[in-house]
């Protein structure tokens, strides 16, 4: 069910040599490239139409308009489960608490007196979110996207969602309830490469009633289709990390329980077959107790065949053997997991030593499922070793820094000799008249 890789008895290779040992999912966004260049242009010349017509290719339904109706948002949530909408209203509480403790205040540096540089943080315009709709549907992903807009203070928000047939081509109910509890009245039914390009090119002017205007930046997780389109039209809308098929890494010694393992390495590959699902360990003793709960639990489970067996058969998982933990923690850092939980003695300790993940789960009472739904933390990851690099969802992927700079005439005397000294390194001596010019064309004599 499930393969091994066994790093015992050699020292482990440095960098990219030993991620060339792990596991890792063919997940090939450049390839994707080809196949979704030709629908973003598509949507570029022909708008709404084309939108359309690939939801009907893709997603099996043909919609009238892409643009939600305002009181499809208000029969969701009217007809949403008592039960879920408890759930999302704690989930979102939760999410509020976390993200508003990240906002950024506005600070002033006096460089010197009379000059100062302020660092101002103001919110993107206008945000696409991407809510997944494939093969599962992620309510929890409106939440986590809009939770960081909406405490950043961004103005216009607009969310989109695969059409669903089954709900006569607008995104799933809990979607749209969701939506609606957050108080986003501008939801669209588009799923894919064309929603990130309606997105970016706007839909004004199609047969689409009201269109989409075109957005500053887009969010959110996706398949390979999803984080091609982010890729391909990066520049003209900014995009947060690749968010794509789930990963968990799971570093554990003896002391973890192998019931929890299992349970856990099943619930990320239950998202995807290109899940990941990966334990991390120095005792061969819990690697057989976890393969042989795998079979237990896999057998109870639902979405077997479709996505958990070929997620845990696949290439992208696997039980890593180590010598020892701090073997374990080089893994876990050559890897940089999307979700990486530590299950060993002085659980917070040894996950105080981790460099590379998306986000860290620490001990046995902090499963990633927390996490997905209702931990506070956000659940948009970056996947396939972009957590070496980059960060989740936040406040601060929706803001942006602007130094407002201010100096009087004093203080820009005072360094005026150096400026044009460093102009005149540069061999750009118009950036040194530009001083010369504010003082009878001579340079300040220097204190
Ligand atoms: P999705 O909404 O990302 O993709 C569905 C869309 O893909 C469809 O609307 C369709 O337009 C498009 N599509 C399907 N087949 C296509 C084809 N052959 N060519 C072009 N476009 C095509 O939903 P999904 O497929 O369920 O994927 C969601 C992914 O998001 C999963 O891999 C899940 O693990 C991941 N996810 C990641 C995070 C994270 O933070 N990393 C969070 C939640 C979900």
């Amino acid at each position: 069910m499930i393969s091994r890789i066994d790093l015992r008895g050699a020292a482990l290779p440095e960098g990219a040599a030993l991620r060339d040992l792990l596991p890792r999912a063919e997940f090939d966004v450049e390839a994707a490239l080809e196949k979704v260049r030709p629908i973003c242009e598509d949507v570029r010349h022909h708008g709404a139409a084309a939108v359309i017509d690939y939801g009907e290719k893709f997603d099996g339904v043909r919609v009238e308009s892409l643009r939600v109706p305002a009181e499809e948002l208000t029969r969701a949530l009217d007809e949403l489960d008592p039960a879920v909408r408890a759930a999302l209203e704690e989930s979102i509480r939760r999410a509020r608490l976390v993200h508003r403790e990240q906002r950024r205040t506005t600070h002033t540096t006096q460089v010197v007196p009379g000059g100062t540089v302020t660092e101002k943080w103001i919110p993107v315009e206008r945000v696409g979110l991407y809510v997944p709709g494939g093969r599962s549907v992620y309510p929890s992903s409106v939440v986590m996207n809009v939770v960081p807009a909406q405490e950043a203070g961004v103005e216009g928000i607009a969310v989109s969602s695969p059409p669903q047939k089954e709900f006569g081509g607008l995104p799933h109910p809990t979607i749209l309830a969701a939506c609606a509890l957050l108080g986003v009245d501008e939801v669209y039914a588009a799923g894919g490469a064309q929603a990130v390009a309606m997105f970016a090119y706007g839909t004004d002017g199609g047969s689409d009633t009201p269109g989409c205007a075109p957005v500053n930046l887009v969010t959110g997780p996706g398949n390979i289709y999803v984080a091609a389109a982010k890729r391909l039209l990066k520049g003209r809308i900014g995009i947060d990390a690749e968010a794509g098929p789930t990963e968990i890494a799971v570093l554990a010694d003896s002391t973890a329980d192998p019931v929890h393992v299992a349970a856990d390495l099943i619930s990320q590959a239950e998202h995807d077959p290109m899940a990941a699902s990966v334990l991390v360990t120095a005792s061969p003793e819990l690697a057989e107790a976890v393969e042989a709960e795998l079979k237990t639990q896999v057998a109870a489970s639902k979405h077997v065949d479709d996505r958990i067996v070929p997620a845990l058969a696949g290439r992208q998982s696997a039980i890593v053997l180590v010598d020892g933990l701090d073997e374990g923690l080089r893994v876990v850092d050559a890897y940089g997991a999307e979700h990486l939980e530590i299950q060993t003695a002085d659980a917070a300790a040894v996950a105080d030593r981790v460099r590379n993940a998306g986000a860290i789960f620490v001990g046995p009472w902090a499963p990633v499922s927390l996490g997905d739904y209702c931990a506070g933390s956000n659940h948009v990851l970056p996947t396939g070793g972009c957590a070496c690099h980059s960060s989740g969802l936040s406040v601060q992927s929706f803001l942006r820094g602007v130094h407002i700079v201010d100096y009087t005439r004093d203080a820009l005397a005072e360094v005026a000799h150096h400026v044009v000294t460093l102009a005149e390194a540069e061999d750009l001596p118009a950036h040194g008249a530009a001083i010369k010019a504010r003082f009878g064309w001579k340079v300040p004599e220097s204190k």
